[in-house]
């Protein structure tokens, strides 16, 4: 019997746990976060204002009373047994990184107290010389540090044996360069917030104090036994399956999307609800998705910076609670061949301090002229920066993703529906001299239908779509941290906003406003035409038609993030504050690193499973086949045995098949340590345009092979679960 069998026996016997009464989500939703109103109760009144201030106009707080909030954070923390205290940041690698520090503080022989200081909360100064910093730091001043992000409260993470309270931080370097990705989000929301308040003054909105962006990330995700975990080398070292012919039953009869969930499933969804809602992550929806085993997360949307923290811990909490049910949570784009893999649909709107949805239609005509120039705005942007947008999502994983008739298409493009489309077409074409109250009422504008999801969201293939009050950015990978897709998506709009704020203040002086938005409207949507499409993202006329267009359509993470380093958008980025030159191209050369170091770590784990796992099988069996072999030849020899030549010649082919797929596995896979070698020689660029061109590619074709092997070898050989074993799950 193989392991692999062994533990097909093992996973039977997997108790199903006791369902526990669960208490009223209200009753402890957010308990484990200092909340505003959390710290309201540990503080004076006039530092909760100022802490207020800060957080609405900038204005910072004093020493004395950070030490007081700090003191605070600490007395609540360990009123709820947290013993230790961590700077929580978000490193360019997309983990999340922590370095613990213990409260005690020693203030006499053998005597220790609890101590935490304003200091401590706003800046810690972490040994974290290990992290990349794509040449931002030289090594001799290392050091980066981290600064507390007080829009984000503070959380405790809870173990088994101990509570750790964590504080959201930014990591800078010694000369305030973005070390992490949060930073660079919160500086875009800045940029969006000044550009979009410009815009509403000009709509006459004098009061609105602030706009920032909202998000709701949709995270998907797999669930697979740890038994069968266990087994895979490339699952534990890549994440994703290397090998592995594909089930008979995959998602062909589209059975599993939004099905029951199994209750081994369920029960994990259980916990990690009751988990995210004690942080305040407010999770809404949990269903099955397309492929066997795969589901979703989705929540309620919240600001963008607190939404990128929630998707970072929602992730983390995944991993944590599937491994107490024995299950491991895969993350990775496309842990599966021939079934869908796994995306984040980052829906994206912004808001007015208020509450106000800049993105859905208002009450009166007016309001509805300011919808459709926001909606200008956003189109424009995605029109002219295309490829930043695919850049953000440039990763190892959602390179698999990208273009595979599952994902969007490499190809961006933007998505309206058809009424806003008939409404946008009708202002382009009918953009009148003057525009009276009674005229915007006459084109259609005056009352504008709400665009719910229904009349917007039948197409799911487009990468950029309208859906009712918000667009959906479809094209994010599963694993991904949110807040650089965010960063780019709140850039390029601010920068939108700003130049048609613009074009409608020099086009109104003097005239009627109205008329003159029409006027500019009209002519944005002609000249941004080219980047809306309403049609099946998926199909091959698609492509034609967007090279027509000259859109930009990137296969390669390496080409894509390119994006990063041109000229105009160093510059746009500078503009905004959002990225200096140094820290993009300290962001592309990491990116590519990392891309290339993946693509490393799976040809050497794929190449030592060959080795060490297939070829032996093979092996095996061919031994098999062989000792029939030559046992019926011997013994028609010796004994006489009535055998036809037929059935000789038959087991020998059989015998023959089977050498000749061992040997294309291991001839190829020769190549592949040679290819390997190769790279060493090339710098990142060329590494990545060679893994690109001709590792990834020669690697699939090891793959055919061994996938061949797996079909023919007998089940007692293989060691490695099956995809019919792992995708469905008992
Ligand atoms: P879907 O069909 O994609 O599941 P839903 O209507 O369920 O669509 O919403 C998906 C996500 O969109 C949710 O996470 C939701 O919170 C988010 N969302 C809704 N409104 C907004 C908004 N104004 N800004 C950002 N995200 C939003
Ligand atoms: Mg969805």
């Amino acid at each position: 019997m193989s392991i692999r069998q062994e533990v097909l026996f093992k996973i039977k016997s997997v108790d199903l746990e006791k369902v526990k009464n669960p208490k009223k989500v209200s009753s402890y939703f957010g308990e484990n976060t200092f909340s505003l109103e959390t710290m309201q109760g540990y503080i004076s009144k006039a530092t909760f204002e100022a802490f207020k201030k800060w957080m609405s106009e900038g204005k910072t707080i004093t020493l004395a009373q950070a030490n007081e909030i700090a003191s605070a954070m600490k007395a609540w923390a360990i009123s709820k047994g947290a013993t230790y205290y961590t700077h929580w940041f978000q490193p360019l690698t997309g983990l999340t990184a922590e370095k613990h520090d213990s409260f005690i503080s020693i203030v006499g022989p053998g005597k220790v107290i609890e101590k935490f200081s304003g200091n401590k909360l706003i800046q810690g100064e972490p040994d974290a010389s290990s992290f990349p910093s794509g040449g931002i730091r030289a090594t001799f001043e290392a050091r980066g540090y981290t600064a507390w992000d007080p829009s984000s409260p503070a959380f405790i993470i809870e173990s088994k044996l101990g509570k750790t309270l964590c504080i959201p931080t930014i990591f800078i370097s010694y000369h305030g360069e973005a070390l992490d990705k949060k930073l660079p989000l919160l500086r875009s929301d800045e940029a969006l917030n000044k550009a979009a308040c410009g815009l509403l003054k000009l709509f006459g909105h004098k009061d609105v104090k602030k706009v920032y962006s909202t998000c709701g990330p949709e995270q998907e995700y797999f669930l697979i036994d740890k038994n069968y975990y266990d087994l895979r080398q490339d699952l534990i070292m890549s994440g994703r399956t290397l090998v592995g012919a594909p089930s008979p039953k995959g998602q062909q009869l589209e059975d599993q999307y939004f099905g029951t969930i199994k209750e081994r499933v369920l029960n994990f969804m259980f916990e990690v609800g009751e988990e995210a809602y004690k942080l305040g992550i407010p999770i809404m929806t949990r269903h099955n998705e397309v492929a066997p085993h795969q589901y979703e997360f989705a929540p309620i949307f919240e600001e963008s910076n607190l939404a990128a923290d929630h998707n970072q811990l929602l992730m983390e909490l995944l991993k944590k609670v599937a491994l107490r049910h024995n299950l491991v949570c895969l993350l990775h784009e496309k842990p599966f061949a021939g079934v869908n893999g796994s995306g984040k649909h980052l829906n994206w709107s912004l808001s007015d301090n208020k509450g106000n949805n800049l993105l859905n239609p208002g009450q009166t005509p007016e309001d509805n002229l300011q919808f459709l120039t926001v909606l200008a705005a956003v189109l424009r942007a995605v029109y002219l920066h295309s490829d930043l947008l695919r850049a953000s999502v440039a990763l190892a994983g959602n390179e698999h993703r990208l273009g595979a008739n599952e994902a969007p298409p490499a190809i961006i493009s933007v998505y309206l529906g058809n009424q806003l489309t008939e409404i946008l077409n009708m202002i382009e074409k009918g953009a009148k001299s003057k525009v009276s109250k009674r005229n915007i009422i006459d084109l259609g504008l005056g009352r504008l239908p709400k665009f719910n999801k229904d009349m917007t969201d039948r197409n799911r293939t487009s990468p950029f779509a309208f859906t009712g009050v918000k667009f959906e950015f479809r094209a994010l990978g599963a694993s991904q941290n949110i807040s650089t897709p965010i960063a780019v998506v709140n850039t390029i709009i601010a920068e939108s906003l700003d130049y048609v704020t613009e074009r409608i203040r020099r086009e109104s002086t003097g005239k009627d406003f109205n008329s003159a938005v029409i006027k500019v409207l009209s002519g944005l949507f002609r000249e941004t035409k080219d980047i809306r499409f309403e049609g099946n993202n998926y199909s091959d006329e698609w492509e034609k038609e967007a090279k027509r267009r000259g859109l930009p359509n990137i296969a390669s993470t390496y080409e894509s993030l390119a994006a990063l380093t041109t000229k105009e958008n160093i510059g746009l980025f500078e503009k905004y504050k959002v990225f200096s030159k140094e820290e993009l191209i300290a962001r592309y050369h990491i990116w590519i690193h990392m891309y290339n170091l993946t693509l490393e770590i799976e040809a050497n784990t794929l190449s030592e499973m060959v080795n060490a796992s297939v070829v032996p099988a093979g092996y095996e069996f061919e031994k098999l086949l062989a000792r029939t072999l030559h046992g019926l030849m011997t013994l028609k020899k010796t004994a006489g045995l009535d055998i036809d030549d037929a059935v000789l010649k038959d087991k020998k082919a059989h015998l023959a098949e089977v050498s000749a797929k061992i040997y294309y596995v291991r001839r190829n896979t020769g190549e592949l340590v040679k290819l390997l070698e190769k790279a060493k020689n090339l710098n990142d660029h060329k590494r990545a345009e060679l893994y690109f061109k001709e590792l990834k590619p020669l690697m699939e074709h090891i793959r055919k092979h061994v996938d061949a092997l797996e079909r023919v070898v007998s089940d007692d050989a293989w060691d490695l679960p099956k995809y019919r074993e792992m995708l469905f799950l008992k």
